[in-house]
């Protein structure tokens, strides 16, 4: 599995990076985790291709973790001209903030007939997490989504044998 950091900023763009967007590639398939304000550009500035993306994970609704789902989308439907389908996953209500989204930045827009299939499905949130928590056996942690403070202090997160996100960087897993 190989990861590509696309963004490690916050909302507000500190440091100069991207909103917060991840490229996983398995063998299984392209998947995006978060797409936030910034990140049809943040993709495309990095030469991928947002058209070989099979599914996107929306860990929440905040605009820096989903707000490029309408630029995407009408990107899809208009310019690149998507053929295969597209599955975005997130909490419940994505449906409607991007119904809500697409009609804000481009009225009439959540009504187009779209040239490819997607669809939502929404993960039921509040489950426990925590009878799983001992199956979490992290050997590296990364550190993202830093905000002016915590990007002051990344020689101690490094001393502390933390990654640090970069946009761009490349991991493979
Ligand atoms: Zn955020």
């Amino acid at each position: 599995m190989r990861l590509t950091i696309i963004g490690s900023g916050d909302a507000f763009g500190s440091g100069g990076r991207f909103n917060t967007c991840f490229f996983l590639e398995t063998a299984k398939g392209k998947l995006l985790v978060d797409c936030g304000a910034s990140s049809l550009v943040a993709l495309k500035a990095q030469g991928l291709d947002p058209n070989e993306v099979d599914g996107i994970v929306l860990s929440h609704l905040h605009g820096d973790h989903f707000g490029a789902l309408p630029f995407l989308l009408l990107d899809a439907q208009f310019l690149t001209r998507r053929e295969r389908p597209l599955l975005i996953a997130g909490p419940p209500g994505t449906r409607t903030r991007l119904d809500q989204s697409l009609e804000v930045f481009f009225p009439r827009s959540s009504a187009n007939k779209w040239r490819f299939s997607w669809k939502v499905i929404e993960i039921e949130i509040a489950r426990p997490l925590k009878p799983r928590l001992p199956d979490l056996r992290a050997r590296r942690i990364m550190l993202t989504h830093m905000n002016p403070v915590m990007l002051a202090h990344l020689d101690e997160v490094r001393a502390a044998r933390a990654l640090v996100a970069e946009d761009g960087a490349v991991i493979d897993l």
